[in-house]
């Protein structure tokens, strides 16, 4: 959709545009992550961005369901928040000189991604259920879900393991 042509009329139509916005995230997220993976020291932290990273595959598979219960076909819209979040993660961590440091600074460009997640999800849900698409509703729960007990993981390896040694 165009910036300057007015083609969101309905919450259908915003609907669809918020859907498309967080299927370009997702795959977007599922791009950036074998980075996160590889720059990872701390095992953990590499496991928690690997675990996501299958996570991330079954969240776009769910969102295929979404536009098929939808009769639309999959599709993404360029998310400006996302691209933004994802080029922030690399500058900084393109600066990390020590390994320990690169990894709070991981942790931190992740929960963003998070979080931004969340908010979508929390937002498709509420207006999946006032347009009546249920069964939407539900997919986007898990999606949800596994995006809440992601950022939860990134907060215990962050308060055990990485930051206290970065700090030390
Ligand atoms: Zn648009
Ligand atoms: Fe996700
Ligand atoms: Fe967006
Ligand atoms: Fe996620």
């Amino acid at each position: 959709m165009g910036l300057f042509t007015k083609d969101i009329k309905s919450m259908e139509d915003l609907y669809l545009h918020v859907l498309q916005d967080i299927y370009y995230a997702e795959n977007q997220i599922k791009k950036a992550l074998p980075d996160m993976i590889e720059k990872a020291t701390n095992r953990d932290l590499s496991a928690a961005f690997k675990a996501h990273l299958g996570e991330t595959e079954s969240q776009i598979a769910r969102l295929d369901q979404a536009f098929q219960l939808l009769g639309k076909e999959p599709k993404g819209t360029t998310c400006p928040a996302i691209d933004g979040i994802i080029k922030e993660a690399n500058e900084v961590a393109g600066e990390c000189d020590n390994k320990k440091v690169l990894d709070a600074a991981l942790i931190a460009a992740a929960q963003a991604v998070e979080h931004y997640e969340i908010t979508r999800y929390g937002t498709m849900i509420a207006w999946s259920e006032e347009l009546g698409h249920d069964a939407i509703a539900k997919l986007l729960t898990t999606n949800l879900n596994e995006e809440k007990a992601a950022d939860k993981k990134l907060t215990t390896i962050g308060e055990k393991k990485v930051n206290l040694r970065a700090a030390g």
